[in-house]
């Protein structure tokens, strides 16, 4: 069996013209949502995601304010922008791109945020209330994942996933919404990290199979059963002499290898990644539109 690919940039591309649809809505009605990104220092990849939320910001609409900090910038000159942010009507959604330098402590800034404009959903208050299956900003990463899967027509209910990594951003809260009683979750699943006995055993059960350790080749064909959906989330650099910059991107699947014998694969890049800013934007909608109720 040679496997579908999921194209990620095709389904980010359908749910962006969705909310550009719901954006030109609420400008109908004088909201106009607001995205303040908040970047602290010269970090070239920080940089060109900030970029790249930017930018999609712009194309369905979404106002972005813009807040380039110089990397000396001190913990108490960023909380006084946090706060500003938190109290400006025009900002539905603050996302402050991490990492933040070493002296600055993230997780106060984190918990600076106004929980209704916690657009990435890393605050406490949202993850409590995602795992007790109360409405919350979900985060980016996960949710993309699962309207992935979802817009796959892969069916959640009773299927067994196995996911492979344990972080704050991916692997927990996405076991969270899978286990949910909820027509996006009710799977049963299995979560994998480096204690892990036997993986390849976990992993050869999985209905669908998602990896996010961060490691090239952390799934080979041998670890996957005949049919499975996979879900690449890793995104690693791989040294590439015939490449100009030196390397190429590769997820966490060997990718050729699986291909032949998933039913439904996620390439990398162009899976996971287009999606994540995409349910960035969902999120900044959706408290724009809470201030209308
Ligand atoms: P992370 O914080 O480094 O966590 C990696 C997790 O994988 C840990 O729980 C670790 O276990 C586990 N792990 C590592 N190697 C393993 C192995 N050989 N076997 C089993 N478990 C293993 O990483 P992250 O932030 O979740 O990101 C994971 C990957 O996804 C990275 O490549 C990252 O760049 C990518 N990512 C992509 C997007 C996107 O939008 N496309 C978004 C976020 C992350 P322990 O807990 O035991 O250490």
């Amino acid at each position: 069996m040679t496997a579908q690919i999921i194209d990620g940039k095709q389904v980010a591309a359908e749910m962006r013209a969705e909310l550009k649809e719901k954006v030109a809505e609420l400008k109908t009605q004088g909201v106009t949502p607001g995205l303040a990104v908040v970047l602290v220092g010269e970090d070239p990849a920080s940089k060109s995601y900030v970029t790249a939320k930017e930018r999609a910001c712009e194309e369905i609409g979404v106002f972005s304010n813009d807040n380039r900090l110089v990397a000396d910038t001190q913990e108490e000159d960023l909380l006084a922008l946090i706060d500003k942010l938190n109290k400006d009507p025009k900002i539905n959604g603050i996302l402050v791109q991490l990492p933040l330098p070493k002296h600055i402590d993230e997780d106060k800034i984190l918990l600076a945020i106004d929980p209704a404009k916690d657009v990435d959903g890393f605050h406490p208050v949202n993850v409590g209330k995602m795992v007790v299956g109360q409405d919350a900003f979900l985060p980016c990463t996960p949710h993309g994942i699962i309207q992935l899967l979802l817009r796959s027509n892969v069916k959640l209910e009773g299927a067994e996933v196995v996911i492979v990594g344990r972080s704050n951003i991916v692997g927990k809260p996405l076991a969270s919404m899978l286990i949910q009683k909820s027509p996006t979750g009710n799977a049963t699943v299995t979560v994998c990290h480096t204690r892990t006995k036997n993986m390849a055993e976990h992993v050869k059960r999985a209905d669908i199979v998602i990896a996010a350790a961060g490691w090239p080749n952390t799934i080979t064909a041998d670890m996957v059963k005949d049919g499975a959906v996979v879900i690449d989330v890793g995104v690693n650099r791989v040294e590439d002499a015939t490449k100009k910059r030196g390397y190429r991107l590769a997820g966490d699947v060997d990718f050729e290898a699986v291909k032949e014998k998933a039913s439904l694969i996620t390439p990398v890049p162009g899976g996971v990644g287009p999606m994540t800013i995409t349910m960035l934007l969902y999120n900044t909608v959706q408290s724009a539109e809470k201030t209308l109720q």
